[in-house]
């Protein structure tokens, strides 16, 4: 399946200089959403993840479905301030701007097997703030899953033992 078919690039958003990867147009395609998902799930079939954790909002719209498609639940990991239980939080730089995500605290037990799923890996910020709330609560990390993967900024290189599994390289 050839998915940059179906990823849009959009120039100068949300700032001048960025070539922004939309996957709305992917996702409005209901046979190629069901691939990635599918592809993703049989990645990752009987490797004894107990959890799926996505960061919000497009980690929910892949890691939702890889979670049901592999029958484990999900984790939101969410930006501060909108979960409402006991939280832990940790900050981050992105590609463009700055943040702070939080998880419950009960979300994940010590030695969960964890999978982290996003929609694209860029500078690798997003990811590792999220490694760090799972590590908080003693998770064990089995690796993380992209739709998409921006290899110029080296994201990877941030996420050094990591195993990141991508679908579509940019
Ligand atoms: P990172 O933290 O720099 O790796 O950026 C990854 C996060 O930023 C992901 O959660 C993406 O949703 C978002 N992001 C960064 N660049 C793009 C893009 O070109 N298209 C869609 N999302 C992006």
């Amino acid at each position: 399946m050839n998915y940059k078919e179906h990823i849009r690039v959009i120039h100068d958003f949300p700032q001048p200089g960025i070539r922004f990867k939309d996957i709305t147009t992917l996702l409005n395609n209901g046979a190629v959403y069901k691939q990635v998902i599918d592809t993703l799930a049989d990645h990752y079939r009987g490797s004894g993840i107990d959890l799926v954790a996505g960061p919000e909002a497009r980690g929910f719209v892949i890691g939702a479905p890889l979670a049901y498609a592999l029958g484990v639940g999900f984790v939101p990991i969410r930006k501060s301030g909108k979960l409402p239980g006991e939280t832990i939080e940790a900050g981050y730089d992105l590609e463009y701007g700055k943040d702070k995500l939080a998880v419950h605290k009960d979300a994940i037990l010590p030695g969960q097997r964890v999978l982290i799923a996003d929609d694209l890996l860029a500078t690798g910020g997003t990811i590792s703030t999220t490694i760090n709330l799972i590590n908080q609560l003693g998770g064990d990390i089995v690796g993380a899953a992209f739709l998409i993967e921006l290899i110029y900024l080296n994201g990877r290189d941030k996420l050094q033992d990591l195993d990141v599994f991508s679908l579509v390289q940019y």
